[in-house]
């Protein structure tokens, strides 16, 4: 076959795969096809690099390194939008949009707000041109690398576009993904995201379009402007940019009237948790793009819509003073001790502070009124100053530059919110942070020994680093507060079991910045052993799939670091294991090599564990949940309906137990 149509219908053919994908939430394809039809197109385009086209959806996985976003004014102005906070508000705005109007009759769109960073795109001939943010709304910055990173922004668009038009949207982190990019930050001892706003927002103005694409933004879209448009209401526009392969919320609704628009904000002001994503209000705009034109805008924000913001429980107290944590990797947080105070349902005493930018953007200062407010988020926070209660004496904050527990100058990298303590052996908290790191469960899980007894080790002198662990005598742990004989054997006893604890768990414990646990196995798998893994270099380690740039100099640093080349070198002499045990095969057969399953409900003739060991045993592999990776589902009784009708929906093949009997013995 011609290799330019070979790459173009392959191009096609992604594209609309991660249109089912990120769009439609419908995948037809597994991942796992899916990536070997990309790779496919990638060597294709290695190997004719005439037919480059900067639209490819090979591109998606970003790459491109922006140093400095250029400024570009928007063809048709970014407006505000008026708030509301109230139904008489809301009424009032219709009373002026009557009057504005005359006697006619008037229909609205209403549609949730959603809670990101504006982003505006230019089309032209169905291509993404250019994407903007928002800026000061004349002009914003070009961010269009990152943006076309995010698959939910499609590329190329189907159907009757108009030749050239800007759509507007908003760049969201829906929940669980920001969940999801906060448990892996904690896994490897940094200091999780405030908020899912602020790093959707945070997101657009990366440098590294790789971290971009690693983040699962969404683009959601609400807004066509241009010229000679297809249509002539709000409502229509959204059905169209719908058509034309954009992600636009189903939830949208069409009102005759006011009270159909109360009925709306009701029934969201009530659901919103439901959602996948952060909503704060809802906007309500005049229906037909006729009347909004005679309406016109303000020197600020159209007359022709509104928003109506829902109540979040707030609660005032006083800011007593500000602390500051140091964690296990030196980064810094401030923390707020307030005053007292309900706030739904539970006394708050602490909130978050975050960083410096956060205190500095809100001029929070000891002593002031501050409101708080619970988010998606456990710790509550402050969300602004009562200026009017601040006492006449007041000091502007100034953001510590010691740590608090070493008094070491604290540093910050470019582009990095937080300020870290650079002391990394001297500084407690560190130590004794990177000692409980190294011991808790999912690194050597030591039995017998607990993260306060690592404090009440370490601030009795008796171990400086988890090397140390190993040469502790039973006599020496006796005296201390709540140890006895039989605790004291214990603990000894778990620091020796934890020399059987493999490879790939030992190079977790470690505690190299950013190498969580799955990192941790991927490099273990790599280079087999601490050796070759310590002479790899930035380059050799960025080959491995899946380490970026960041990971890899990491891993650099840590092994050039003396005193780590002593520690590792004592745990190598205890016995730790610093080489991978390459599992024994206990495979019968490979007769579902590459086939991925999940196991659910309960079974006649097996334990659900045998089943799974049975289906390793011959080459596949388990899955946890139900995905478009699933080959086969074995099910048994009391399988979930949900879980059933999830297989259904992805077309996978479900397997009764005697079918997966017959299946093997075949
Ligand atoms: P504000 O920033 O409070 O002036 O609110 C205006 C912003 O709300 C716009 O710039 C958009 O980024 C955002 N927004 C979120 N959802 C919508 C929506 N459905 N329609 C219009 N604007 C929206
Ligand atoms: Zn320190």
């Amino acid at each position: 076959m011609d290799v330019l149509k070979q790459i173009t219908d392959l191009r096609e053919e992604l594209n609309q795969h991660n249109y089912n994908y990120y769009v439609l939430d419908q995948p037809i394809i597994s991942d796992f096809d899916f990536d070997q039809k990309l790779k496919q197109l990638e060597q294709l385009e290695q190997q004719h690099p005439q037919y480059f086209d900067e639209n490819s959806p090979t591109l998606r996985v970003g790459g491109v390194i922006t140093k400095n976003f250029e400024t570009v004014p928007h063809i048709y102005r970014m407006y505000s939008l008026d708030n509301s906070y109230s139904k008489e508000d809301l009424l009032d705005w219709e009373k002026r949009v009557q009057k504005g109007l005359g006697d006619v009759e008037v229909s609205y769109t209403c549609e949730l707000k959603y809670d990101g960073a504006s982003i505006s795109i230019t089309y032209e001939n169905g291509v993404l041109k250019r994407a903007l943010t928002r800026g000061d709304g004349f002009q914003g910055d070009d961010v269009t690398n990152n943006i076309k990173t995010i698959k939910s922004v499609p590329i190329r668009l189907k159907g009757d576009f108009p030749p050239k038009f800007d759509i507007r949207g908003e760049i969201i982190l829906p929940f669980k993904g920001f969940e999801k990019m906060n448990q892996d930050l904690i896994e490897i001892g940094e200091a999780p995201y405030s908020n899912p706003r602020n790093t959707a927002s945070g997101s657009l103005k990366l440098q590294d379009s790789a971290e971009v694409a690693r983040r699962p933004l969404e683009c959601l879209l609400y807004a066509i402007v241009g010229d000679q448009l297809p249509f002539a209401t709000q409502f229509e526009a959204l059905e169209k940019a719908r058509s034309w392969g954009f992600k636009v919320p189903p939830i949208a609704k069409l009102a005759m009237n006011m009270e159909s628009v109360f009925e709306f904000i009701d029934y969201w002001d009530q659901h919103r948790q439901d959602l996948p994503y952060e909503t704060d209000g809802v906007v309500v705009k005049v229906n037909s793009i006729d009347h909004q034109q005679e309406l016109g805008y303000t020197s600020k924000s159209p007359r022709w819509a509104i928003a109506y913001k829902f109540k979040t429980e707030q609660a005032e107290t006083v800011l007593k003073n500000i602390t500051y944590q140091v964690g296990r990797t030196g980064a810094i947080t401030p923390v707020a001790n307030l005053e007292a105070v309900q706030l739904a349902g539970t006394t708050v005493r602490r909130a978050s502070l975050h960083n410096a930018d956060q205190i500095e953007k809100l001029d929070i200062r000891e002593g002031d009124s501050v409101y708080v407010e619970k988010g998606g988020e456990i710790i509550p926070k402050i969300v602004g100053v009562n200026f009017e209660l601040r006492p006449a004496d007041s000091q502007p904050t100034i953001y510590i530059d010691h740590c608090p527990e070493c008094q070491t100058k604290l540093v910050r990298k470019e582009g990095e919110v937080q300020h870290y303590c650079p002391n990394f052996y001297g500084c407690p908290p560190q130590i004794i942070g990177r000692i409980q790191h190294y011991i808790s469960r999912k690194a050597m899980d030591i039995e017998g020994l607990g993260g306060e007894t690592v404090a009440l080790l370490v601030n009795n002198r008796l171990i400086e680093n988890y090397a140390d662990l190993y040469e502790l005598q039973k006599e020496a742990v006796l005296p201390l507060e709540r140890m006895a004989e039989k605790s004291a054997d214990n603990l000894i006893k778990g620091i020796e079991k934890s020399k059987e604890v493999p490879f790939e768990r030992v190079l977790y414990a470690l505690g190299i910045r950013y190498v969580g646990e799955t990192v941790a196995k991927k490099l273990a798998l790599h280079y087999k052993n601490i050796d070759a893994l310590s002479r790899a270099t930035l380059m050799d380690l960025i080959l491995v799939d899946e380490i970026g740039e960041k990971i890899a100099q990491s891993v650099v640093d840590f092994f050039e670091n003396q005193e780590n080349k002593i520690l590792i070198n004592r745990l190598k002499d205890f016995g730790v294991q610093f080489e991978l045990v390459e599992k024994e095969s206990t495979a019968i057969s490979d007769r579902f090599a590459g086939q991925v399953f999940v196991v659910s409900g309960v079974f006649e003739q097996f334990s659900r564990e045998d089943l799974k060991q049975l289906i390793e045993d011959h080459g596949g592999k388990i899955g946890s949940s139900i995905s478009a990776k699933t080959n086969y589902v074995v099910a048994g009784d009391k399988m979930g309906p949900a879980k059933l009708e999830k297989a259904n929906k992805l077309k996978i093949t479900i397997l009764s137990e005697q079918d997966f009997i017959d299946l093997i013995q075949q």
